[in-house]
């Protein structure tokens, strides 16, 4: 084993990059990842044998796949592991002195002094596993969280194997990362956005059924930063680049981290939003990996307009076939007026300057309280709807945070009293 740290290196053939060239070197790690998405990966440890008292597991990603030091005698551990598809998976093995507390489909490794994390483990498998069926139907294939001996060590996650700390004992972690985990073995797919992108989402929905809309959203806020960055790189590469639209990628067929992580978690957020959880749940349990090839590219799209009967072409063209940008929303005018029966109404103009459409919900306060309602927004494009209030309307605030803005300080709009 060669590398630095716990990496070791395999070498790949794609054309020259060079670290000097920008994202030069992260583009053609990326292009060759898409190429290669459906090789298979073939592996081969052998590992000495020798006097090691302790019994140690090997993990081959999710799988055990022996152990050494048992009863004196070590001959040491001979295995052929394999990854096929690749997909997106860096393929990873692990040989740890690990305490084995699995419990189908739970493979759970944990090592001495990490009980309690290994516990909270445990402990939110049943509710991440019903909530998970609920939304995406029965996990498949076997997980596995095997722990870190480092607390400090990042997670790293290879497949439906998890490596993290149980250091430190926080059930509301474990709860999410069981969801991540699950989601994967329950719904497999080629399609990077759809693979991971699914996960990270189901990881906003679960902290709403906890802690609310918020809490949530908060959640997906921890995207937000890199793929906005992303999308202001494109957006500069486009502009010097006339003629172009956008430098950036298609979510269809990325292979970049930044897009099908962060920029899918939002995209199948806000078709939450606008198709509502019983339509997208009914379009996810249809969905099968091997129907969603390039034969058909508008697959998910399909599948998700027949259950919400809902045209969203514009919204998989702006965000998932093309990468367009983002939106960019504010209030262009309200007018206070009163309907015959003496109820009072308000028209809100909204303005889209970005080049991809969006729904986004707005909440209009006012005297009595305060009114949320959502509205299409096109790219480039403006949209009017009223609504009805309780008592004079003071201020609007455009976007509760669940749609990803190239600019937010524009979402607030006072309304001036009316001259009497
Ligand atoms: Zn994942």
């Amino acid at each position: 084993m060669r590398g630095a740290g716990y990496v070791a290196w395999y070498p790949i053939t794609t054309e020259s990059a060079d670290f000097s060239e920008g994202n030069s070197l992260f583009e053609v790690a990326d292009r060759w990842k898409a190429r290669e998405a459906g090789s298979a990966f073939k592996l081969a440890l052998s590992l000495p044998g020798g006097s090691r008292e302790a019994t140690q597991t090997l993990l081959c990603g999710a799988e055990a796949r022996g152990s050494s030091g048992q009863a004196g005698k070590d001959r040491g551990i001979q295995v052929e592991c394999g990854w096929s598809p690749l997909g997106t998976v860096t393929p990873t093995f692990a040989l740890a002195e690990y305490v084995d507390e699995s419990k189908a489909p739970l493979k759970l490794f944990s090592l001495r002094g990490h009980e309690t994390g290994a516990s909270k483990y445990s402990n939110a498998l049943e509710p991440a596993t019903k909530f998970v069926s609920g939304w995406f139907g029965p996990p498949v294939a076997p997980i596995a969280i095997a722990d870190l001996a480092d607390p400090n060590s990042a997670p790293f996650e290879s497949g439906t194997l998890l490596m993290a700390s149980m250091a430190a004992e926080d059930s509301k972690l474990a709860g999410i990362n069981l969801v991540h985990e699950l989601v994967h073995s329950a719904l497999p797919s080629s399609r990077p956005w759809v693979y991971e992108g699914l996960a990270h989402f189901a990881e906003a929905l679960y902290r709403q059924e906890q802690g609310g809309r918020q809490a949530a959203l908060d959640v997906l806020g921890l995207h937000r930063a890199a793929f906005l960055d992303a999308e202001k790189e494109a957006a500069a590469a486009a502009q010097k680049n006339a003629g172009e639209k956008s430098a950036g990628q298609p979510l269809s067929s990325t292979f970049d981290e930044t897009y099908y992580r962060s920029k899918a978690a939002y995209v199948w957020w806000m078709l939450r939003d606008m198709a509502g959880d019983d339509a997208l749940k009914q379009a996810i349990h249809k969905y099968r990996s091997e129907d969603d090839t390039d034969k058909n590219p508008k697959y998910v799209e399909q599948l998700i307009e027949a259950a919400a009967k809902r045209d969203l072409g514009w919204f998989f063209d702006d965000w998932v076939y093309r990468d367009r940008g983002l939106p960019d929303v504010h209030v262009q005018s309200v007018h206070p007026w009163q309907t015959e029966k003496g109820s009072q109404m308000i028209t809100v103009t909204l303005e889209n300057l970005g080049n991809a459409g969006a729904e986004v919900p707005f909440t209009v306060i006012c005297e009595g309280g305060e009114v949320t309602t959502r509205i299409e927004v096109h790219a480039k494009s403006t949209a009017t709807t009223r609504v009805e209030v309780r008592g004079a309307a003071r201020e609007i605030v455009v976007n509760d945070g669940s749609v990803p803005e190239s600019d937010v300080t524009n979402n607030v709009f006072q309304i001036s009293a009316p001259q009497k």
